[in-house]
């Protein structure tokens, strides 16, 4: 064969025609290079195995290979017997030893076993009792022999494994000498990662399961560090530009401090003594601030504005709804009441009139502080002297906006909030390059928020719960889930229960009802009438208005509360428990699944928002909780964002390192990572391409 490389179209490939090669490129395999990194999704036994659909029930000595499901042992009865199902992708069978008690630990679900034995019919199911068994695969790591492992591939369109198989055994042997090592012996050995080569090869013929583990880990860390590496490329132009370093004097803290009718919670101290050493350093500050609903965020966002505004420079606070902008510009305009900061709002549905003055005043130097939506964003919005943005962005999780504030010649202080508590692992990718600042306490004087799951079945009693609720002057929210269907049912489902109380379970109290496809105007009129006390029942059917703040509203009911991540119930459920009285949420479940009803109970049993984001991370795994494609990193083929934290930990020091050492990779020794990353990232990161 011609001599292959790593650019070679797979068509070169003996074995690959032009019908072949587009089948493989289906599935992303267009040259030798695809091919070696083309990973097996398993392995099987190599021998006589027989797939499952083809058992008939009558063998008197069947073999069969698959993946352990579920296992159980049954302790009751006359015979006491061992349980678990085997499923192989053609079929599944149910394996059962009598007296197996003491397989308990030995077969786990997740194994790949091979049985042989006797198949019998047992109440229409296919059996094995009592067969001879065998690890073939274990993923905790069990040794085995070479020759016993077949790899299993996906298929590539109508390509089947063994296809797959052959065409890899083929460029195989080439592999060490293709692929390019991304780091040198030391740094491996000091890693305990074996060279990228050998990993490869392993991945495809691993000696038994533990080389394959090791393989795996290495290629994962070099997914790792590519990403580290295009965020630390990022955060270096983020923070290398100059900026108004901006110091907080005693005098400056005590006249801000003056502002607030309170004393600051010792969580807010530290957050502002961080972002104080950020905000006097010449280079933009670069934060992110997490703290719960009502953690007290806003406060702190407003002493970093102020601090801009006593060195006579100007800040901007942007949220992303016009409501919360007017909700954070009416505080800030009480906050300031009386001072002589001049403040200003700006969103997009203002007069023409009314508009061009604000922009020609933000210009002009004559607004301080200026809070507002995107429209704070739009090209013709001008400052004399931006010093410090803030961007909060509430609910809107993950889905970050890089603040793209127009600021000519100094960078502006950036501080990102979000009361979505973010976990660790995406603390460190999609919000890798900023740093974190947490506010973990809540304000005095708070009561508690109990949390309880009902079944739909129970809305009597829940409405007659509110009815006791509302009898003691609290206020209460019913909230259905944004369901975004041709049907509108949620709308719907809206309405019909704002029909059905105002007619007919609340008919002494006025019920208000909000969407987000009512106008804003009318939106805002509403809440306006809810936060009076006017309004005492709110039915939204969106979770648009989560920015309300209403102490006086205690009870919030949310139906169908298995439709929301477990992260978007509890900021949810952060709207009540504002005030010195004891909160209640109730979240109806509107299915009988079990799997459901299971991950509502994490919020019944604990109020720590870290830890209802890690359950919800590992619930919807990390494709579904945000993409990371969406936030311009390259995807993970192999690597596994909560599984392998440790590991990317390690990368993204390794990757800074790099990066502070040689910020544009031009080293020699990085010329590998330097042409991986411009493959990923293309020109997004500032690395230009040679020659
Ligand atoms: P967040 O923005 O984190 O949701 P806010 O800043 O809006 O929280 O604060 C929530 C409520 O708590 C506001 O009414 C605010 O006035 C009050 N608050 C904030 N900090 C304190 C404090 N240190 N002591 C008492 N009340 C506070
Ligand atoms: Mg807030």
């Amino acid at each position: 064969m011609a001599s292959l490389e790593l650019d070679t179209p797979v068509q070169y490939v003996k074995g690959v025609g032009p019908r072949r090669a587009e089948q493989l490129a289906t599935s992303g395999v267009r040259t030798v290079e695809d091919l070696l990194l083309y990973f097996p999704r398993r392995f099987n036994l190599r021998r006589q195995v027989q797939p499952i659909k083809t058992l008939r029930g009558d063998e008197p000595a069947a073999t069969v290979a698959g993946v352990v499901g579920e296992t159980n042992y049954h302790a009751f009865g006359r015979r006491p017997y061992f349980e678990c199902g085997l499923d192989d992708g053609s079929g599944w069978v149910v394996l059962k030893w009598f007296h197996g008690r003491y397989l308990q630990g030995q077969i786990r679900t997740g194994m790949h076993l091979g049985v042989s034995g006797k198949v019998t019919v047992f109440r229409e199911t296919l059996q094995f009792v009592n067969p001879r068994w065998e690890v073939i695969w274990d993923p905790a790591g069990t040794n085995l022999q070479v020759d016993e492992l077949l790899p299993v591939y996906p298929a590539c369109g109508p390509l089947p494994s063994g296809l797959i198989a052959n065409l890899i055994k083929r460029v195989l042997p080439e592999a060490r000498r293709l692929l390019a090592r991304w780091f040198d012996d030391e740094h491996l050995r000091r890693r305990d990662l074996p060279d990228r080569p050998a990993a490869v090869v392993a991945m495809h013929r691993p000696e038994d399961s533990a080389a394959w583990t090791r393989a795996r880990r290495r290629l994962a860390y070099n997914e790792f560090v590519l990403m580290q590496l295009g965020i630390a490329l990022q955060r270096m132009r983020a923070v290398s530009r100059p900026a108004h370093s901006l110091t907080v004097s005693e005098k400056i803290d005590r006249r801000i401090r003056a502002r607030f009718p309170f004393d600051l919670t010792a969580a807010q101290d530290s957050v502002i003594g961080e972002i104080s050493a950020d905000l006097a350093r010449p280079r933009p500050m670069n934060r992110l601030l997490q703290g719960d609903v009502g953690s007290g965020k806003t406060v702190v966002a407003l002493y970093a504005a102020l601090v801009a505004v006593a060195h006579r420079r100007q800040a901007a606070i942007m949220a992303p709804t016009e409501i919360l902008a007017r909700q954070h510009f009416a505080k800030v305009e009480q906050y300031l009441s009386g001072s002589r900061v001049r403040s200003a709002l700006l969103v997009g549905a203002q007069r023409p009139g009314q508009r061009a003055d604000i922009l020609e005043r933000l210009a002009g130097g004559e607004i301080d502080i200026v809070v507002g939506t995107h429209a704070l964003l739009s090209e013709k919005v001008r400052f004399r002297s931006l010093a410090v943005t803030v961007v909060d962005e509430q609910h809107k999780f993950g889905v970050r906006q890089r603040s793209g504030f127009r600021a000519k010649g100094f960078a502006p202080h950036c501080l990102v909030m979000t009361a979505t508590p973010i976990p660790r692992t995406l603390a460190l990718t999609v919000f890798g390059d900023l740093d974190v600042s947490v506010i973990d306490e809540m304000p005095p004087g708070r009561g508690r928020t109990a949390t309880r799951c009902v079944d739909k079945s129970q809305m009597p009693e829940v409405i007659e719960f509110v009815r006791e609720r509302l009898a003691a002057g609290q206020q209460a929210y019913f909230v259905y889930p944004l369901v975004v269907d041709a049907g509108n049912t949620q709308l719907k489902a809206a309405q019909t229960a704002f029909e059905e109380f105002t007619s007919r379970d609340f008919t002494d109290y006025t019920i208000g009802l909000i969407h987000g496809q009512m106008p804003t105007a009318e939106q805002q009129s509403v809440m306006r009438r809810f936060a009076a006390g006017e309004i005492r029942v709110l039915v939204a059917s969106t979770v648009v208005e989560v920015g309300l703040d209403v102490p006086n509203a205690n009870v919030m009911v949310v139906t169908n509360a298995e439709r929301f991540g477990l992260a978007q119930l509890h900021q949810l459920r952060g709207r009540i428990g504002r005030g010195a009285d004891n909160a209640a949420c109730i979240l109806v479940a509107g299915s009988k699944n079990p799997i459901a009803a299971e991950r509502l109970r994490v919020l019944t049993e604990t109020s720590d928002g870290f830890k209802i984001a890690e359950a919800d991370l590992r619930l919807r795994g990390p494709g579904e909780f945000f993409g990371t494609r969406q936030h311009g990193l390259p995807e993970l083929k192999i690597a596994d964002l909560i599984d392998d934290y440790k590991l990317l930990q390690m990368a993204r020091r390794d990757a800074f390192a790099i990066i502070n050492a040689d910020p544009d990779l031009s080293a020699p020794q990085h010329q590998i990572l330097r042409a991986e990353m411009l493959k990923a990232y293309g020109g997004r990161v500032g690395l230009i391409a040679e020659g």
